[in-house]
């Protein structure tokens, strides 16, 4: 990517590291290297000003999976935190096993404490074939960014796996984030919500997925305390997380697309009611009646989300993983997301991921329905040059006050640097090529970048109001636990 202009001329701002204190000597004294703008290389005044505009503009990312640092840094389950590899199993990790490698090496590159060096004999076959892909190329970028290493090889992994040991520490998640990234703020995605240490920062959405899919008695039943024995009763525990959580809460989400269509239907109570008391029964249900329960409690979960006008966010489109996508399925979620749209002209639906491959599909969507909105999250790791594709049609197409552009998608934080620069690269690209091309003026592109890089998503999420009521949650203002 190196007309892209991620060249890292500078490949460290040394000061900031070798600061007063010393290197790393107290958490004030360190830095990491600044990400240089392509602005001044880019060959055209054009690119020069629309480059320039891109890079000096804060995104809102609106879909991420990230912890909060403090649990990132004392690891899963309170044991020391991951190896350096982390960084690469999420997505990268799919591509490896569809790009052929043998379960038992990847299992041992992911999980067994080996060396760098031994690991990397493990990654060497594979990482020719992986390391051009979007989900290769965030995290080059990322190591790139972060440990001042051009790309992963035999000479240089050790080095990565000890950078990525010296930049993982309190304080890690602002430098990446905010400082690198110039990211406002994230919308994470967790089981159900979480009362967040950084909650400005990491604001977080409601997840519905399990108020209706299943539904989930154990995830969103136990904390409510509430004795379900009744349909009655599980709208009481819907209820209850939305009165509790409703007004720090983003939006709502739910990727139960990867389980069955979208095509969620309006579904009367006493219809679902015996379907309910058979599931709290532990008796058996048809894949028919679970289909009934779970679309009347969509649309229930969905009304409370339009009550506290929350935006639902719903997956659409590819699958992560591997050997498991089934298209044909895949390929419905644009019409039901119609159907949606067309029950429900009140709610404001997010579709994620462009759908992609069916992103052509999405834009007639947005064009068509007001209520209709596509978030790119993700996008731009799938295939970086057909979310360029996208935004630039959907610029020419649909209102623009309806897209957002960025979410990392992430569990771990450094690869959300990379997203975060290859959507930067997409979004100065589609613009580019759309004034080149004669479809817009310069004036006219210039003006486009606020509102697609964090003015719609500031709007449309609330994000102010959210952060003025998460000052003040019980959760806020708790001391940290040591
Ligand atoms: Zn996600």
């Amino acid at each position: 990517m190196n007309s892209s202009g991620f060249t890292r001329r500078e490949t460290l701002k040394v000061l900031g590291l070798l600061g007063a204190g010393g290197m790393w000597g107290s958490p004030q004294a360190w830095a990491l290297p600044s990400v240089q703008s392509p602005a001044s290389e880019q060959p055209t005044e054009v690119r020069r000003q629309i480059f320039a505009k891109v890079w000096q503009t804060p995104l809102v990312d609106t879909h991420e999976h990230l912890p909060d640092e403090q649990d990132c840094l004392r690891g899963p389950g309170g044991k020391p935190q991951e190896d350096w590899t982390v960084i690469l199993r999420h997505y990268l990790d799919s591509d490896l096993i569809t790009a052929g490698m043998p379960k038992d090496q990847h299992e041992q590159f992911f999980r067994k404490p080996l060396s760098p060096l031994e690991k990397w004999r493990l990654l060497a076959p594979y990482w020719p074939a992986v390391k051009n892909t979007g989900y290769g190329q965030a995290v080059r970028i990322a190591i790139r960014e972060l440990y001042g290493v051009e790309d992963l090889s035999e000479k240089t992994v050790e080095k990565v796996a000890a950078q990525y040991e010296t930049v993982r520490r309190p304080g890690f998640y602002e430098r990446i984030l905010c400082e690198l990234a110039k990211i406002d703020s994230c919308q994470v995605n967790t089981g159900t919500f979480r009362e967040s240490r950084q909650p400005l920062l990491l604001l977080q959405d409601i997840s519905i997925v399990g108020m209706f899919a299943g539904p989930n008695l154990q995830a969103f039943g136990q904390p409510t305390g509430i004795q379900v024995k009744s349909l009655v009763d599980w709208y009481r525990v819907i209820d209850w997380w939305f009165d509790r959580y409703g007004k720090y809460a983003t939006a709502v989400k739910s990727q139960n697309a990867y389980a069955r269509n979208i095509d969620y239907e309006k579904i009367p109570r006493e219809r679902a009611e015996p379907v309910f008391a058979k599931r709290i029964a532990g008796q058996p249900i048809s894949p028919e009646e679970q289909k009934l329960l779970e679309d009347h409690l969509f649309w229930y979960a969905v009304g409370k989300a339009t009550e506290h006008g929350l935006p639902v966010k719903l997956h659409t489109g590819y699958y992560a993983g591997q050997n498991s996508m089934p298209l044909g399925r895949v390929q419905g979620n644009p019409a039901a997301a119609c159907e949606l749209c067309r029950l429900s002209p009140q709610t404001t639906f997010v579709f994620m991921h462009i759908c992609y491959p069916y992103y052509e599909d999405l834009i007639s969507i947005a064009k068509q329905y007001t209520n209709a909105y596509v978030d790119m999250c993700w996008s731009w790791i799938i295939n970086p040059v057909a979310a360029k594709d996208f935004l630039k049609k959907y610029l020419v197409t649909a209102p623009a006050n309806k897209i957002f552009t960025f979410g990392g998608d992430y569990f771990p934080v450094e690869p959300v640097l990379g997203h975060a620069l290859i959507a930067r690269q997409g979004v100065a690209l589609s613009l580019c090529e759309l004034v080149e091309e004669g479809w817009l003026s310069l004036e006219d592109a210039l003006s486009l970048v606020d509102p697609i890089m964090h003015e719609n998503a500031r709007r449309v999420f609330r994000i102010e109001e959210k952060k003025q009521a998460l000052r003040s949650a019980p959760w806020a203002r708790r001391p940290l636990p040591p």
